[in-house]
C-alpha cells in the first residue's frame, strides 16, 4: 500500500482498487457495498422518501470535536432528521488532493465508518477522484442521504404557525467558534469543541413521543439567526425570540465578545430548532433532555403572525432588535 495519494489512485485502475479494498471496504463494509455493482440496490421501508446532499470543504479537516468525515455523515443525517425522516443510507464522494498521506485519508474514513454505525446508517455508494496538487485543498467530501418519513409525520419549514413555541436543543455557536480558534492564531486558549453530533436518535425519540411537531431545522451555516429567518420566510410568520432564554456557553460568549462576532450567527453542527404547538412543549423538552445532544434544550421564543418573514429579538435590556439573515461571510469553509 502506497503512503501518499497520487493521481493514479483516482484513475480507476489497480491503485484505485487497492484504495477501495484497503481503506473504504475496511471501514465501510456492509452487504450493500459488497454487491459490487454500478449502483446500490436498496430496500426501503414504507413511507415517503427523504433525499438530501451536502458537500464538505471544512478547513482544517481535523478539529476539536470532530473531523471532515464525522461532519459529512452528521451533516447529511441531520438534514434527513430535520425533515422527520429516519436516515438509512448515505453515499460519499471523495475529491482528494494529490499528496495527501494515505494515513490521513484512512483516519477520516474510519471516523465516517464509526459515525455511520453510531447513527444506524449504511454507506451504500461511493466514489473517489484525485486532483493535482493545488486543484483542491487536501480533501473534499460530498455525501448524499436517503431516509424514510413515517406515516403521520408532517414536518416542514413551511408549517410554523402563530402561537407555536420555538425550541432549541442546546447551547449555540460552538462549531463556528471552535473552528475559528483552530484556524487563527489568536492567542486564545479555550476548551471549546465543535458540537458535531448526529441528531437522528433524538428526533426519532421525540417523534415517537409526539407527532405534534410543525417544523425543524438544524442551524448550521449562518447560525440560529439565519435558520430562523429561513423558517419565518417559508412559513410567512414572525419569529420572536428572547435574548435571555438563548442558551450559550460562557466561553462562546467570551470569544465572540472578544472578536466582535455574534454567536447567533455562528454555525452549529449538532443542534436542532424545533417549532411546535405550545401544548406539546413540555413533552418535547422532556424527550430532548433524555439525549446527550438535547440536555440543554429550552424554549427560546414564540411564533407570531406578524410582521411576516421577520425575526425579532427581545433584548436583555428590554429593547427589540431585528435579526437579519447572515450578510457577507463571517467565516468561510466552516463545513
Ligand atoms: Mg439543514
Amino acid at each position: 500500500m502506497a503512503e501518499i495519494i497520487t493521481l493514479a489512485h483516482g484513475n480507476g485502475g489497480k491503485l484505485t482498487h487497492d484504495l477501495i479494498k484497503n481503506i473504504f471496504m475496511k471501514h465501510f463494509s456492509n452487504d450493500i457495498l459488497l454487491q459490487g455493482d454500478d449502483s446500490a440496490r436498496l430496500e426501503l421501508p414504507a413511507g415517503r422518501v427523504a433525499f438530501t446532499t451536502d458537500s464538505f470543504v471544512i478547513n482544517p479537516i481535523f478539529f476539536k470535536g470532530g473531523d471532515i468525515g464525522k461532519l459529512a455523515v452528521c451533516g447529511t443525517v441531520n438534514d434527513l432528521a430535520a425533515s422527520g425522516a429516519r436516515p438509512l443510507y448515505v453515499s460519499c464522494g471523495f475529491i482528494i488532493e494529490e499528496g495527501l498521506p494515505v494515513s490521513t485519508l484512512e483516519a477520516v474514513v474510519r471516523s465516517m465508518g464509526e459515525t455511520a454505525a453510531a447513527c444506524g446508517v449504511r454507506i451504500a455508494a461511493g466514489d473517489t477522484k484525485v486532483v493535482e496538487k493545488g486543484a483542491a485543498d487536501k480533501l473534499f467530501i460530498n455525501t448524499s442521504g436517503i431516509g424514510t418519513i413515517p406515516d403521520g409525520v408532517v414536518v416542514s419549514g413551511a408549517n410554523a404557525k402563530a402561537g407555536d413555541v420555538i425550541i432549541v436543543s442546546g447551547t449555540l455557536g460552538e462549531h463556528g467558534c471552535s473552528i475559528l480558534l483552530e484556524r487563527e492564531t489568536l492567542g486564545i486558549s479555550a476548551s471549546l469543541a465543535s458540537d458535531c453530533a448526529p441528531l437522528n436518535g433524538m428526533t426519532e425519540r421525540m417523534l415517537a413521543a409526539t407527532r405534534d411537531i410543525h417544523a425543524m431545522r438544524d442551524p448550521t451555516r449562518g447560525g440560529l439567526a439565519t435558520a430562523l429567518n429561513e423558517l419565518a420566510a417559508q412559513s410567512g410568520v414572525c419569529m420572536r425570540v428572547f435574548e435571555n432564554s438563548i442558551p450559550l456557553k460562557e466561553e462562546t460568549l467570551g470569544i465572540c465578545e472578544l472578536l466582535g462576532l455574534d454567536p447567533l450567527y455562528m454555525a452549529n453542527e449538532g443542534k436542532m430548532i424545533i417549532i411546535a404547538p405550545a401544548t406539546a412543549a413540555d413533552n418535547i423538552l422532556e424527550t430532548l433532555k433524555q439525549d446527550r445532544a438535547g440536555r440543554d434544550a429550552r424554549v427560546i421564543g414564540e411564533v407570531a403572525a406578524s410582521p411576516p418573514g421577520r425575526v425579532i429579538m427581545k433584548t436583555i435590556t428590554g429593547g427589540s432588535r431585528i435579526l437579519d439573515m447572515l450578510a457577507g461571510d463571517q467565516l468561510p469553509r466552516i463545513c
